[in-house]
């Protein structure tokens, strides 16, 4: 929230140091360019300084064709399709601030919470004006990327996968990266067979509950928004008030915040209510409790996009449809099985129609015992305490207006 001036140093050089676990290795890579390739560093910074002065000009909706490399050594890390289709979803649902958990917005945020009218496909044409899914999928004898040297998975001759033309894909790699890197990206100005978003497999889309607390497809919301030229909201100062994100709704934040705080969060920087932004997709927050850019990170996105990504604007790649992801596909769990009466409901690509899912129990007799509503997404998931209930099977169902899914469960 204060003048920029002088801070862009610090956000390419003050950050590393936290020995603390670190979630996105894009400060360590931009490092790394600073270190090895100073005129690209320049060009970024240049771009940086341009893309900060523009306003917006227009409303009008964007689609970025996708195309994503999987570059995979064994069966766990060739993700199936239907995987990637919920990642497209969730961007598409978080950039045009869609996504169900808005109404976890704290009102003093709420107004700031933007849609950013940029939307994601599936590339339908390859580089040759071929056909394609707009899913590459890549053997790879490298069993981990380590962050140092993981541009390789950007590299066929390496044993990764080689860029599509960034002027017309947003190229985005999926891989096992190293322990505690769940992504990164490059910043506007780097070189084009290196542009793009690096995702670790276990956090690419919506994964299963071993990948939780980051399980739902925000580590890559996260990572395009550096590709679009955002920073950490906490200005990657290395802990300090100096350095900042140089967007004017963000407020100033002292270093990264991990897991779920209960909202307000005050901190050396921001001292007085709200606090900081700490459920901003642009913070290291848990999945769950991350729901927005703001208005000031619109404008710095688009920005971007219309200036050093136009190309993207008249890309000649195309859109493949996802198809409306039937119940078939759906995934329904309970967890913990069995329980003691206290579980969670998760609902995953089962997105309805109506706005809402409905959720309810019964017992083996066919007896309502209880429900609850929520908001339509593509992974919703619903709290139950039934503890006063007595041990036996149970039966859920949820209904999100057109399909029905039911599973039964154990109480002990
Ligand atoms: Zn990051």
């Amino acid at each position: 929230m204060k003048a920029f001036a002088g801070a862009c140093i610090c956000w390419l050089l003050c950050t590393t140091g936290f020995g603390q676990s670190q979630n996105c290795g894009t400060t360590t890579i931009m490092e790394q360019i600073y270190q090895t390739q100073p005129e690209v560093w320049e060009r970024i910074n240049t771009i940086r300084q341009q893309t900060l002065a523009n306003t917006r000009v227009t409303d009008e909706i964007y689609v970025i064709p996708v195309v994503v490399h999987i570059v995979y050594n064994n069966a766990a890390e060739n993700l199936d399709d239907i995987r990637v289709f919920t990642q497209i979803n969730v961007l598409n649902e978080d950039f045009r601030r869609l996504n169900p958990d808005t109404i976890n917005t704290p009102e003093p945020f709420s107004a700031s919470g933007a849609d950013i009218g940029i939307e994601f496909c599936l590339a339908s044409l390859d580089p040759d004006g071929n056909p394609t899914s707009g899913i590459i999928r890549t053997y790879t004898d490298t069993t981990i990327w380590n962050l140092g040297y993981s541009e390789k998975v950007k590299k066929t001759a390496e044993g990764g996968d080689d860029a599509w033309p960034a002027s017309t894909y947003l190229n985005i790699w999926v891989c096992d990266l190293q322990d505690g890197i769940l992504g990164y990206a490059v910043s506007p100005g780097a070189p084009a067979d290196v542009d793009g978003v690096v995702i670790d497999y276990k956090n690419f889309g919506l994964a299963d509950v071993s990948s939780k607390p980051y399980d739902l497809g925000r580590t890559t919301t996260h990572e395009i928004g550096h590709w679009l030229g955002l920073t950490h909201v906490w200005g990657d100062d290395g802990g300090t008030c100096d350095g900042e994100d140089g967007i004017g709704d963000t407020p100033l934040q002292t270093n990264s915040t991990y897991g779920c705080p209960d909202f307000p969060l005050i901190d050396d920087c921001s001292v007085d209510y709200p606090g900081i932004q700490f459920m901003n997709y642009m913070d290291y927050t848990d999945d769950a409790c991350m729901n927005m850019f703001t208005e000031g990170q619109k404008d710095r996105m688009r920005s971007v996009l219309l200036s050093y990504r136009a190309s993207l604007l008249t890309s000649v790649a195309g859109c493949n449809e996802i198809e409306p992801i039937p119940g078939n596909l759906a995934e329904l769990s309970i967890y913990p099985v069995p329980n003691n009466g206290q579980f969670t409901i998760s609902v995953k690509n089962f997105a309805g129609t109506l706005g809402t899912i409905d959720f309810s129990i019964y017992n083996t007799t066919g007896q309502y015992i209880s429900g609850a509503s929520m908001a339509s997404g593509n992974n919703v998931a619903q709290y139950a305490d039934l503890s006063g209930l007595p041990p036996g099977t149970y039966v859920v169902t949820v209904f999100n207006g057109t399909y029905f899914l039911s599973k039964t469960f154990i109480i002990m």
